[in-house]
């Protein structure tokens, strides 16, 4: 009989990749394709969801051609996608009513204050584990219903459909017969009841969106439809939301288990089990990967400005050739005078949420060099992890343990050996990076009886551990001196 494999679909905001797993769960071909960032107006992103589309079906047909292998090997397809991004389409035509409004857009912050002028903070928080902000899909779709001519009656009629892309691509793969989403997906629209597990009709009447558009939702390792090749049908059987397959993918299965995603921004997750907990320290409750009705729920926290702020330093003042000499550079200046960079670019996210912070440099002398300057900008990354993290064990009451981190920044070891010294825990790289993609892999191959979750502990292998080696005085010493420093770029601007 021939091999078989799993599809593992990678919807990103600024590439559509596709991974070839085998039955091992070793990757046996990738390939990935940029596509258009459009900019109508600042503050506005938005792709065109036929472009997202295109460019997925390419990487699959890229993917297979260059394996040699056909529909009929695939025994099932695992999708992780760009999270909050928003689609309507009409259901008979399948034709987009406008272009996808994607997560960092900010067109509907008006939205945002009405819902808040209402009053409904509390209840959004406490139903949806979210605060009210254009990040989240919810007014997006509002947006799209007042602007494109007609579209509100044309969705009461029920004759349109959203979708995150996660639902955007199945209906594609299935031919226009799935309408569906998953439970990590729904719980970023901002109108899903993560308590409940169904659509919120409360905040579906605020804001006046019709119940009809809204796909069912599902566990993210079940039956999502089939894609129909010419010769076989192949189920789509996992799905996650990006940050939440990450956390899947480290296999962070179990209550405690905590993963840092160190790329432009950093975005963190703890799991935190079955208990749904609302924080008093600006993070966010959202839903974890589930493979069975029994939901888990998880804690996040994002850091703007990360591995952003080592592109300021390569682009911007041009201390840098490349983002990986900053290692190089942090090393020759270590143990020297300790600069602090507070790198509130544009304001500062978990848990301060004070978007009127902007960056700063302390400590400077007349020594100071670049080299100082690409060491303490690293060393940013790691404070404002602990900040996250001393956030996450406050609000859950759970002691971290360890961190599992990936992204494009983790293969920096100064930046790794300084967060386990900053942090106190031991900080493990996995072999295996691409834990987004992975995730979605796992999801798939759980439905298939391929494997179970212990598989995916024991095929998680360590490329290194970063054991903590710092004195505690001298950790002490550093974090509160990073306190004081984020303490005086708070309510620098006032726009
Ligand atoms: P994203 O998915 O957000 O685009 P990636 O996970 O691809 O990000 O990571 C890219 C980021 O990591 C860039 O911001 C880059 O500056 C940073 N980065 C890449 N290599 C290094 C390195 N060796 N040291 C520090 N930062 C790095």
């Amino acid at each position: 009989m021939s091999e078989k494999f799993i599809l593992a679909l990678d919807q990103g905001t600024t590439s559509s990749r596709t991974l070839l797993v085998d039955s091992k769960g070793i990757i046996r071909g990738t390939s990935q394709m940029e596509f258009k960032q459009i900019y109508p107006k600042a503050g506005w992103v938005e792709h065109d969801p036929e472009e997202i589309w295109s460019t997925q079906w390419m990487t699959i047909t890229k993917v297979m051609e260059e394996a040699d292998i056909t529909f009929s090997q695939i025994a099932g397809i695992g999708i992780t996608n760009q999270r909050e991004t928003s689609v309507v389409w009409d259901k008979i035509s399948g034709k987009a009513i406008g272009n996808a409004i994607v997560w960092q857009d900010k067109r509907t912050a008006p939205i945002c204050e009405q819902l808040k002028s209402k009053g409904l903070e509390d209840y959004v928080r406490e139903n949806t584990g979210l605060v009210i902000d254009s990040y989240f899909s919810a007014t997006k779709i509002r947006w799209m219903l007042d602007e494109v001519d007609g579209a509100q009656a044309r969705a009461e009629n029920g004759e349109l459909l959203f979708g995150t892309i996660d639902t955007w691509l199945i209906w594609k793969l299935t031919g226009g017969k799935s309408h569906v989403t998953d439970f990590t997906n729904a719980s970023r629209t901002m109108l899903f009841n993560i308590s409940t597990l169904e659509w919120d009709a409360n905040l579906l009447g605020h804001l006046n969106i019709p119940p009809a558009m809204l796909p069912a939702v599902k566990p993210s390792s079940g039956f999502f439809g089939f894609f129909q090749s010419d010769e076989v049908q192949v189920p789509i059987c996992g799905v996650a939301g990006d940050q939440q397959s990450a956390l899947f993918g480290q296999a962070c299965l179990e209550e405690g288990m905590v993963k840092n995603t160190y790329g432009t921004g950093c975005f963190m997750l703890m799991n935190t089990g079955s208990k749904k907990v609302l924080s008093k320290n600006g993070l966010i409750t959202t839903l974890a990967c589930s493979t069975g009705d029994q939901v888990q729920y998880a804690l996040e926290g994002s850091v703007f400005v990360a591995g952003s702020a080592i592109q300021w330093l390569r682009d911007g003042l041009k201390i840098l050739k490349s983002a990986a000499d900053s290692e190089r550079m942090a090393e020759e200046v270590a143990g020297s005078e300790d600069v602090f960079v507070v790198p509130a670019f544009a304001g500062l996210g978990a848990p301060y949420w004070d978007m009127y912070a902007r960056g700063a440099i302390f400590g400077i002398t007349r020594d100071t060099s670049g080299a100082h300057l690409a060491k303490a900008t690293l060393e940013s990354m790691a404070y404002q992890t602990r900040d996250v993290i001393e956030a996450m064990a406050e609000d859950s009451g759970i002691k971290v343990k360890s961190l599992k981190v990936d992204g494009g920044a983790v293969v920096n070891n100064y930046l790794m050996q300084f967060q386990a010294d900053i942090l106190n825990v031991p900080v493990e790289r996995p072999v295996v990076v691409e834990t987004t993609a992975m995730g979605a892999a796992y999801l798939a191959g759980i439905y298939l009886q391929w494997w179970d979750s212990r598989i995916i502990v024991a095929d998680r292998k360590i490329d290194r551990e970063f054991i903590p080696l710092m004195d505690a005085g001298r950790r002490q010493t550093l974090y509160h001196k990073w306190q004081d420093a984020v303490k005086r770029t708070r309510g620098w601007t006032t726009t």
